[in-house]
């Protein structure tokens, strides 16, 4: 039996702790569906089509991974793939608590909705996208210990000063 699972999330850009949880869940997982969710209450650098585009590229020499975009609830996305796995990555305590609130409103919401926590590598423990793009912001230089050379590339054409 394949074990599918959905990892869901902004990936506003994609990160190397991102990618550190998928290569974990790679471990568990037989395919891996990267679930870009089009919140359109965030304000997002990049569009979900910019991504999209973004990831793929990173995975395009690994069958296990998909990459979706998602508008809807999590829930009505895992519905509709028949996945009721997801999973999600923790960095330090403070993850928790959103995570816990988010798992349980999904939980709340399908019955059937598992979630499953990846912890990061030490060395991404303090990496976000947000810490990314400040970084992007003010200097390029460093932006290959945080992301893929792909997003690095997207992300000094963003700031490019005009
Ligand atoms: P969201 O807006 O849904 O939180 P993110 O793209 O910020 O989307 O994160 C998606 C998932 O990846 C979340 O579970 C988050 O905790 C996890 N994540 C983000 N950065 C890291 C990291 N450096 N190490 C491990 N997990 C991470």
């Amino acid at each position: 039996m394949t074990k599918t699972a959905i990892y869901p999330g902004s990936f506003d850009p994609f990160t190397l702790g991102h990618l550190d949880i998928v290569n974990r869940a790679k471990t568990i997982f037989d395919k891996i569906y990267i679930a870009i969710g089009e919140n359109g209450s965030k304000k997002n650098l990049f569009t979900a089509k910019e991504r999209k585009l973004q990831i793929e590229e990173i995975f395009k020499d690994d069958p296990a991974i998909t990459v979706m975009i998602f508008n809807d609830l999590l829930v009505d996305f895992a519905r509709q793939v028949n996945v009721f796995t997801v999973i999600r990555g923790l960095r330090a305590v403070s993850d928790f608590e959103y995570e816990f609130l988010m798992a349980s409103t999904n939980r709340a919401m399908e019955p059937e909705i598992e979630s499953v926590f990846f912890m990061t590598s030490d060395r991404y423990s303090f990496l976000s996208s947000s810490i990314v793009k400040e970084v992007a912001s003010k200097n390029g230089t460093y932006l290959s210990h945080f992301v893929t050379p792909n997003v690095e590339k997207a992300l000094r054409e963003k700031f490019r000063p005009m």
